[in-house]
């Protein structure tokens, strides 16, 4: 575990106050579009996929096609998504995401597109978003429609598998809300039937290899992105095509797009007018407080501070 958490090196990049100011130029103009991948909850304790450390363990990603026709797939994936659910769901909001909550409420932030399937930004109090990939907060039945909340599917798994429970098995987390369990014994893991129509092929609420983001949802993000002045990409290597075709349209339609994020992504780095290189809690915070979105020092450990929110929102816990 190192100073940024076990998914980060300790010597990451760090941006100099010249980028920052670049980067407090771009987000004064206003009307800021931003969309988050996995790196802007590494801070948070959540892993990556193609970060400085995981890309060094690169995941063989679950496809839907192999998820729905194969029960023993299945098994394994509950009995590690059971094992890795209490690290994942109490998993906090970094100072990135506060952050981006501080903008929203200077009403410089006026959409959120996030990749991420952790809910941390709600969590952390963020108006407009969209999840484009969907939630691991909730689980669904491809057959019936029916919609379970993960905590109650917790607690149903929990009742078919109490040596499971029993024995408080415990892993290193990994980033689809699962864990990375060792041993045998997951074929053996009880799955939980619908309980609506009874079948056993509940999912998690995510948007998953081979399968396609929302029609509303796409749609709705697309809308965002003609409606804004900017983009703004945080934390993510744009290997995944759902989020890379924001960077291709906004370079489509002359909006300029700034990427916070530590390295190259895979793909289309050219596209962006600026690029830091640099830990999206540190760069997102100093550019925060440069905009004056932030007049608090401490958001990097507990909250905003006196970052100002609207009467509505709750301060993130
Ligand atoms: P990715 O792992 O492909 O890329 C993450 C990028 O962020 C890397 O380039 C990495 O170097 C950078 N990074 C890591 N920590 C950072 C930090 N603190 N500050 C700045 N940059 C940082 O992630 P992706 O592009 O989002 O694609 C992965 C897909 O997997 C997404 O579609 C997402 O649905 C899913 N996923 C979600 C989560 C989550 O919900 N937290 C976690 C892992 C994967
Ligand atoms: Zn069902």
């Amino acid at each position: 575990m190192t100073e940024h958490g076990a998914w980060l090196p300790t010597e990451c990049p760090v941006a100099s106050d010249e980028e920052i100011d670049r980067v407090a130029e771009f987000l004064a103009r206003g009307r800021v579009l931003v969309l988050t991948g996995a790196g802007c909850s590494t801070e948070s304790g959540i892993p990556d996929y193609r970060g400085p450390i995981t890309r060094l363990r690169p995941r063989t990603p679950l496809t839907w096609q192999a998820f729905a026709d194969d029960l023993e797939l299945r098994r394994r994936y509950w009995a590690r998504s059971f094992v890795g659910w209490s690290s994942f769901r109490d998993a906090r909001p970094c100072a990135a995401h506060r952050a981006l909550v501080a903008l929203e409420s200077a009403s410089i932030v006026q959409m959120l597109l996030t990749q991420n399937v952790d809910g941390l930004h709600e969590r952390a109090g963020h108006q407009a978003h969209l999840e484009l990939h969907g939630s691991l907060w909730r689980a669904t039945c491809p057959d019936c429609g029916h919609v379970i909340e993960r905590n109650e599917l917790q607690e149903i798994l929990a009742r078919r598998n109490p040596e499971w429970a029993r024995c408080g098995r415990r892993a290193l987390m990994a980033p689809d809300g699962d864990a990375d369990v060792d041993g045998g014994g997951l074929t053996d893991f009880a799955l939980a039937p619908c309980p609506s129509c009874g079948g056993d092929r509940l999912k998690p609420g995510v948007v998953m290899f081979g399968e396609s983001v929302p029609h509303a949802v796409r749609e709705a993000s697309l809308a965002a992105l003609s409606d804004c002045a900017g983009l703004l990409v945080v934390g993510s290597s744009l290997s995944v095509y759902s989020g890379f075709r924001y960077v291709q349209r906004a370079a489509q339609q002359r909006i300029p797009a700034c990427l916070v994020n530590i390295g190259l992504p895979v793909r289309g780095g050219e596209l962006f007018s600026l690029r830091v290189d640099g830990r999206a809690g540190d760069v997102l915070v100093r550019a925060a407080r440069r905009v004056g979105a932030i007049d608090s020092l401490d958001i990097g450990h507990h909250r905003v501070g006196h970052a100002r929110y609207p009467s509505n929102t709750r301060a993130p816990g």
